[in-house]
């Protein structure tokens, strides 16, 4: 990988000097008013998760001495980039112009903010906003609705002249609710900066030009929200009741000794006790832990037989999608393999540049259970796929280890497409 690595380097380096002698920072253009209108006409983002504070430098590969330290909270222009994580800089107080560290930004005007609990209302209004401001950008379809009634969303960026397609979801154990934030937040910054930004010297307009990336942030709503917010969240009086015997059961099998509402917050599986990450065909029930409905742990009663697994299934039928990139929490490990995968050699080199990106480590495979990789891997579509387990902390997640997964997180979907685009 110390190759990959270096030449990363390389085109960061070929990208900043390519854009200092060809595009100079528009701070340095001769104050006309044209310039100065242009300048002001750049969206201003605010520092955060900076810590001690965020170190600008003059020099774009961010070494010597820095020119200044920006606290959280500090407004700033985005004059270039983001070139993979660098971004060069205005500071709006100031006027002091050099280079940061691109992830500790955030448009002031960001439509998907940090939230302690991000919800699934919270997320429908922040994809009807994003539809709004990118309009021909992102593509918002819903496939299927959840047991309880929630829609099944499915959003699609770029792929206009499409030869591959990458699949990213989020959210399919109930409690790992930190990771559909972190779905849309790539999102978003792939939006934003779609015109100005590049990855290892590609344009981002071209990556997602030629690659459609379709996300599907949220694929158990219903348990998501019964996490959040316990049996209230839920619509339908049956799926209440449907939890309440998921709870007797589980205390008279010593599954839990926790009160009602804890045990709640611990929730996995959709709101009719099944556990979506093993209702799918390959290795259907093997290895589940429970034997009737739960709050983790049972696969149902046919694969498929829930309509959020079935969902993901369609899309992943419909897209054939050459990349996956599967969210969940905890640990911070990477699943990349399973015991019975078609596309292990396919997938070694994929597994290898994801890890190089996110420093987490990496794990064997096991034996099918009925696992969405599971099915994924016996598939007739050569595939790569990583599974990332964000955090370090019991799930639910704090909302302290948010900063750290998106530092780790913020260019998944770029490389994943840069990836793809260079036909490795
Ligand atoms: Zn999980």
């Amino acid at each position: 990988m110390k190759s990959v690595r270096y030449g990363m380097r390389l085109a960061v380096l070929f990208w900043v000097l390519f854009f200092g002698v060809c595009m100079p920072l528009r701070a340095e253009e001769p104050a006309g008013e044209e310039a100065s209108s242009e300048e002001s006409a750049l969206p201003v983002c605010r520092v955060r998760f900076s810590g001690q504070g965020l170190y600008v430098y003059a020099d774009p590969l961010l070494s010597g001495v820095p020119i200044a330290v920006l606290p959280d909270g500090a407004r700033v222009q985005v004059t270039l980039g983001p070139v993979d994580t660098l971004a060069g800089i205005r500071v709006c107080d100031t006027g002091a112009e050099g280079y940061v560290d691109a992830r500790y930004l955030k448009r002031a005007d960001a439509i998907v903010e940090d939230y302690d609990i991000y919800t699934y209302e919270e997320m429908v209004e922040d994809i009807r906003q994003l539809q709004a401001r990118y309009p021909e950008l992102l593509r918002v379809d819903t496939a299927g609705a959840s047991a309880d009634g929630r829609d099944l969303y499915v959003l699609t960026m770029g792929g206009k002249n499409a030869t591959q397609h990458i699949l990213v979801h989020a959210g399919i154990h109930a409690r790992e609710y930190t990771n559909p934030l972190l779905v849309m937040e790539q999102l978003e910054q792939c939006l934003e900066y779609y015109e100005s930004g590049s990855f290892h010297g590609t344009n981002y307009r071209d990556l997602f030009s030629n690659t459609a990336v379709h996300i599907i942030p949220m694929v158990n709503p219903d348990g998501i929200a019964l996490s959040q917010f316990g049996e209230s969240a839920l619509r339908s009086p049956e799926l209440v009741e449907m939890v309440r015997i998921c709870y007797v059961y589980d205390v008279l099998a010593g599954r839990t000794d926790k009160p009602y509402e804890v045990y709640l917050t611990r929730w996995k599986a959709n709101a009719r006790g099944v556990d979506l990450n093993k209702n799918f065909p390959f290795g259907f029930g093997i290895g589940t832990s429970a034997v009737q409905p739960s709050y983790a742990g049972y696969g149902g009663l046919l694969p498929f037989s829930e309509p959020e697994a079935a969902s993901l299934g369609a899309v992943t039928l419909q897209y054939q999608p050459t990349i996956v990139i599967s969210y969940h929490s905890m640990g911070e490990v990477a699943y990349w393999d399973t015991s019975e995968s078609r596309y292990r050699e396919l997938n070694r080199g994929f597994s290898s540049y994801m890890l190089s990106m996110v420093p987490y480590r990496r794990m064997g495979g096991g034996g099918a259970s009925g696992s969405y990789l599971d099915w994924l891997y016996s598939g007739e579509t050569p595939v790569r796929s990583v599974t990332f387990e964000t955090g370090n902390a019991a799930c639910p997640l704090p909302a302290g280890q948010y900063p750290r997964i998106w530092l780790h997180h913020g260019s998944v979907l770029q490389a994943a497409a840069w990836y793809a685009c260079a036909g490795l």
